[in-house]
């Protein structure tokens, strides 16, 4: 009798508990994955993403005898459907902890055991299960130092080797022809432009850790705020799809640490804001739609798509920091922290806009884009989440890049606009974005749309006398 491996965002052979466990009953494996309305649900660039990942995902399990059926509706119907045509007695998946995969999980376990199926759920997406980190008190963290100081000596499980085979059943039950899903069609730059900057699977984010820790690592530290720097892993795209486990890349970190490569931590401490952002979304689920201060639910927020925000989208606020950032991530389908800090205070504050625009655009852009991370990233932004920003404090974008792109590279990487021979990426920008906008590498860098002393007076004139 066969057991169902539901594969979800866990798109590696290696340090896979639920495929591992799956593999040690003896018994043949069938990996599924799902196309359910928590994938549909996604933007358009995430969706393309995922949709490269399930490809290379289901290329690696064919090398080990495996394969990936591919079934799209909702979960529990499918799960059923596949037990039912297998005679498969077990499911089994590694747990992910946003509010709309936990409610549709929770529904399907209690169903499939009322059916009499074993169903075992493991822990793969995170170091840490956010239950296990307490306060003294016993409380959840809402301020990150005091997490990490926590979890900073932890013991994190050894990777598991990953199988040799997996056991394959003697039929396969049938399978959805990926490319019939379309999961690239919502994409209006077409699945091109951000094909040519993702690194997809499990082997190639291995080598981007590997390349990582033999070198950058050691100047980390030094070079992560620099976005015209190439100084940081890249690792979120593959840490988001589970290419790689967090376990492993903390693994490499303390490697690093051991071996001298002292700003290693700072790379495992990184590691472990992607554990607070799942934290606060296991404790605070409404982190993710709604302000976690619900104090700012009557703050005067645009949530219109006014003149501003469509320059925002577009990378012609006039302002080179944020129109450099803005564009990056529409052609690379990702954008530097130091960006993301920026485009969003800028968003939030100087556009008075509120954050779920810009996570509702990021969702739409970034291979990247984590349910957790993004919602985290755009309240700490706004001032309106858990050891945010303080909204009278506004990132002044012009100063920001002169502190961290005084040579301009990064600025020169992304705007064309006043360059006599303006570098590939610069114009591939000109080449990714729909016609309609109008808008060519030959055309005058714009003005700012909104003065800076301007945009950061009215804001603060908005704020004052609220207390949050
Ligand atoms: P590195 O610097 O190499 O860091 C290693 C890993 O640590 C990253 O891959 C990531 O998993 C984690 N990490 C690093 N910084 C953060 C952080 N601030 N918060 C949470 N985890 C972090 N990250 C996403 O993965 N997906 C998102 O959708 C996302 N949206 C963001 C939105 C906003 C407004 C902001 C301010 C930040 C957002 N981040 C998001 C966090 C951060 O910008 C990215 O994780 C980082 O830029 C990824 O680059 P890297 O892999 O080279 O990171």
């Amino acid at each position: 009798k066969p057991v169902i491996y539901w594969v979800r965002r866990d798109f590696r052979i290696g340090d896979n508990a639920a495929l591992s466990a799956a593999c040690a009953t003896g018994r043949p494996v069938i990996p599924v994955f799902i196309c359910d309305e928590v994938v549909e649900s996604h933007g358009a660039a995430p969706k393309f993403r995922l949709g490269e990942g399930v490809r290379v995902f289901g290329a690696a399990l064919a090398v080990v005898g495996s394969r990936l059926v591919l079934r799209r509706g909702d979960a529990l119907a499918v799960l059923r459907e596949v037990v039912a045509q297998t005679g498969a007695t077990g499911v089994y998946w590694n747990r992910l902890y946003d509010p709309a995969s936990k409610a549709r999980d929770t529904g399907v376990k209690a169903a499939l055991k009322a059916d009499g199926v074993e169903v075992a759920s493991f822990t793969g997406h995170l170091l840490f299960e956010p239950w296990t980190v307490e306060t003294k008190t016993g409380g959840f963290y809402r301020v990150f130092t005091p997490l990490w100081k926590t979890v900073r000596g932890r013991d994190v499980a050894t990777p598991i080797p990953a199988p040799a085979s997996v056991p394959a059943p003697d039929v396969w039950p049938t399978s959805d022809r990926l490319d019939d899903w379309a999961l690239g069609a919502a994409m209006v730059r077409g699945r091109d432009v951000l094909a040519a900057h993702i690194c997809v699977g499990e082997a190639a984010a291995r080598t981007r850790l590997e390349t990582f820790i033999e070198g950058r690592v050691q100047s980390y530290q030094t070079n992560r705020d620099l976005p015209g720097v190439d100084g940081t892993s890249r690792l979120s795209e593959n840490l988001t799809y589970g290419e790689i486990s967090p376990a492993v890349c903390w693994h490499a970190g303390w490697a690093a640490i051991h071996s001298g490569k002292g700003q290693a931590e700072i790379f495992c401490k990184e590691l472990v804001w992607r554990e607070f952002a799942y934290h606060l979304v296991h404790h605070t689920p409404h982190i993710v739609d709604r302000n976690w201060k619900e104090g700012w639910d009557s703050f005067p927020w645009n949530t219109e798509d006014t003149a501003e925000v469509i320059a925002w989208k577009q990378g012609r606020t006039g302002i080179a920091f944020v129109d450099a950032a803005m564009r990056e991530m529409y052609v690379s389908g990702t954008m530097h922290n130091r960006g993301r800090m920026i485009v969003a205070s800028y968003l939030t504050k100087h556009l008075m806009t509120h954050w779920k625009v810009g996570q509702a655009w990021f969702d739409d852009c970034l291979t990247d884009w984590d349910p957790a991370s993004n919602a985290m990233g755009w309240q700490w932004a706004a001032g309106s989440g858990p050891d945010a920003a303080p909204y009278f404090r506004v990132f002044n974008p012009v100063t920001q890049l002169d502190k961290f792109d005084r040579a301009g590279l990064y600025a020169r990487t992304w705007i064309a606009e006043g360059q006599g021979d303006a570098p590939d990426t610069a114009l591939s920008y000109f080449d990714a974005i729909p016609k309609n906008w109008g808008l060519a590498a030959t055309d005058q860098y714009p003005a700012p749309v909104v003065d800076m002393a301007t945009g950061r007076q009215r804001a603060l004139e908005a704020y004052k006398g609220r207390d949050f």
